[in-house]
């Protein structure tokens, strides 16, 4: 699959102006970005801190959680390209608040 590939979305309230709707997502050869002030910053920050962790205990690969069920269609449509990827997390993941 094409990078970016969004992981997971995240509420956060730690920011001024907040609070904020912030983004993980997976780059080739860069590895973890996000879309917070924090990252812009400095390249670092407490969701990608929170995605790696996760994917390191799941061998690698982020457990993607999910809130909302999907049908196999819902799927193989997610898997189609990077957005409907999005699409896809932004339907039926779940938001994590940090
Ligand atoms: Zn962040």
């Amino acid at each position: 699959m094409v990078s970016p590939q969004t992981l997971q979305v995240f509420l956060s309230q730690s920011y001024n102006p907040g609070p904020g709707i912030y983004e993980v997502s997976s780059v080739k050869s860069k590895g973890y970005v996000c879309t917070c002030p924090g990252f812009a910053s400095t390249n670092k920050c407490k969701h990608v801190k929170y995605v790696s962790a996760k994917a390191k205990e799941n061998g690698g690969k982020y457990p993607l959680p999910i809130s909302r069920p999907y049908t196999d269609v819902e799927l193989a449509q997610a898997n189609k390209s990077p957005e409907d990827f999005r699409k896809f997390i932004l339907l039926h993941g779940r938001i994590e608040t940090c």
